[in-house]
């Protein structure tokens, strides 16, 4: 075998080999980069399945926590996520636990991986925010039937990623960033990756930027895929598009990943612990072996990640070794046949596929301070009070309306997800146990204490179930929260 690079001080990565095909595939990227002879040397830890077991509700031990503070650079295998009630992501707890708020996941098209799109040469990125969104995983049963996650998205989280999105696109010489939100319907959680995005992109003259909504954004990707170049958005729709345009070049096969933080970087396929395939040597370890590309450049090891990148590519121009998933797994290679095909072929250089040149990505500057933004005003100039009540809307408002009287507030209007159904609107509303009660202050020039918030609150609850309040405020004179639907 040959081994090309003289190793000169080893770079310490952890490695986890993970559940289900993980430490197949896992295994396959370790004796490729070890036969490159980059610097590399490898500390294993364990985390999710066997970790649970084991009784850690994280999945994550402490010291694979202690390895990764040490090492700050992780190649894993996906973690199986317990499904139901109690433990949470063994992944989302690492992705949080070191504050990697980006997640790069490229796709392209690959030779010998045919598929409906074949010849477009698609090659793009979606950049997905990492650790915001519903996955801050707050989540409430408010009634017993009604249930409730909190989309959590900051001014920070927005320009982090942002940014990150445009350096990548700058590094790898990419011409074009797209954002993706829902911001029509979310003016405040998607509106600000909008808005953060409008802004950041002013710096970057020398790119294309253009805002697109979510859906569309499907939808082009399935029509007409090789318009996009670096795609950057919110948490749940980077989930979902990533997965999408991992089948346009081939499937979960094919798609690698980063984690990107300031600190500390974790290298994963997109792909979970397909546990099917778990223990067959049938699996297609081609999007570990891509993260490991991927996590070797992050290393500054660029020798190395272009050896493995072309010998990949070679190995697929070649053909005479393919997975189940290319081929049918009737007639797939295994995935150790398939890893000896690629060791067998470093030193050799792709013929039709170029390999992409990469500049390091200059990562953005993180203030640590925890706000990055301070209105000059604010105002409290109301508070929604949810409650859980069994009256009709009529009879809710007009009790309501009794006890805010004497109050500084008036009920404006009551809501039932999302609709205003009080005063009535004649609109067909199921409605059920959970009502947002919205009162304002009769003064609209009020500042509005919480003393009064207080006072109001104890009125209510002595005759209605509440389980949650919202602050309606006002910052530098922009209002701070939304309408209801049919709310003037
Ligand atoms: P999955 O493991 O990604 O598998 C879904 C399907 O994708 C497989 O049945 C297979 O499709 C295809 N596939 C996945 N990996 C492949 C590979 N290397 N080569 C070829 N095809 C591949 O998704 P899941 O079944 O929904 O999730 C299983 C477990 O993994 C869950 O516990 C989930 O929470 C966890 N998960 C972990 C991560 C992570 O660690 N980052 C990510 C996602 C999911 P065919 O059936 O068509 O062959």
């Amino acid at each position: 075998m040959n081994a090309p690079f003289k190793p000169t001080e080893k770079k310490l990565v952890t490695l986890i080999p993970g559940d289900g095909v993980g430490p197949e595939c896992v295994r396959a990227a370790q004796r490729i980069i070890d036969a490159t002879g980059a610097a590399i040397a490898w500390e294993e830890r364990p985390a999710g399945a066997s970790v649970f077991r084991q009784g850690i509700a994280s999945g994550v031990p402490p010291g694979t926590i202690a390895s990764i503070l040490k090492t700050r650079v992780v190649l894993k295998g996906p973690l199986e996520t317990p499904v139901g009630f109690g433990e949470k992501s063994a992944n989302v707890t690492l992705r949080k636990l070191f504050e990697t708020y980006a997640n790069i996941r490229p796709v392209r098209e690959l030779p010998g991986v045919l598929t409906p799109y074949s010849g477009r040469g698609i090659d793009l990125v979606v950049v997905r925010e990492n650790v915001e969104d519903l996955y801050a995983g707050i989540e409430h049963m408010q009634t017993p039937s009604v249930a409730q996650c909190l989309k959590l998205i900051s001014a920070k989280g927005c320009e982090k990623v942002v940014r990150l999105a445009f350096e990548l696109a700058v590094a790898e010489g990419r011409r074009r960033v797209h954002c993706a939100t829902k911001s029509n319907i979310m003016k405040l959680t998607e509106g600000l990756m909008k808005r953060t995005f409008e802004r950041v992109s002013q710096e970057y003259p020398g790119i294309e930027s253009q805002h697109i909504l979510v859906d569309n954004c499907a939808h082009q990707l399935v029509k007409r895929p090789e318009q996009f170049d670096v795609i950057v958005t919110t948490n749940m729709n980077g989930d979902i598009l990533s997965d999408l345009t991992s089948a346009l070049v081939g499937g979960l096969g094919f798609a690698p990943s980063a984690n990107i933080g300031s600190e500390v970087a974790i290298f994963e396929a997109v792909h979970g612990s397909a546990p099917k395939y778990a223990g067959k040597d049938v699996i297609n370890p081609t999007a570990v072996i891509q993260s490991a590309v991927m996590m070797l450049r992050h290393l500054g090891e660029l020798d190395a990640a272009v050896t493995i990148e072309h010998a990949l590519l070679s190995t697929l121009e070649e053909g005479k070794v393919r997975t189940g998933d290319v081929v049918g797994y009737d007639k797939g290679a295994s995935t150790t046949a398939f890893t000896e095909a690629i060791l067998s072929n470093i030193g050799r250089r792709a013929e039709r596929h170029r390999v992409r040149s990469y500049r390091p990505i200059r990562l953005p500057k993180v203030d640590p301070t925890p706000d990055t933004v301070r209105p000059k005003e604010r105002r409290v100039v109301g508070m929604d009070i949810f409650v859980e009540s069994g009256l009709s809307a009529e009879a809710l408002g007009q009790s309501l309306e009794g006890l805010a009287a004497g109050t500084p507030f008036r009920l404006k209007m009551i809501s039932n997800r999302g609709t205003k159904v009080y005063p009535t609107t004649g609109a067909i509303t199921d409605c059920v146990d959970h009502w947002r009660c919205r009162f304002v202050a009769l003064d609209d020039q009020a500042d509005v204490p919480d003393s009064a918030l207080l006072g109001l609150l104890q009125r209510v609850a002595a005759h209605h179930g509440w389980m949650h309040l919202e602050k309606l405020q006002e910052f530098d004179q922009a209002t701070g929260f939304t309408r209801a639907q049919g709310e003037d």
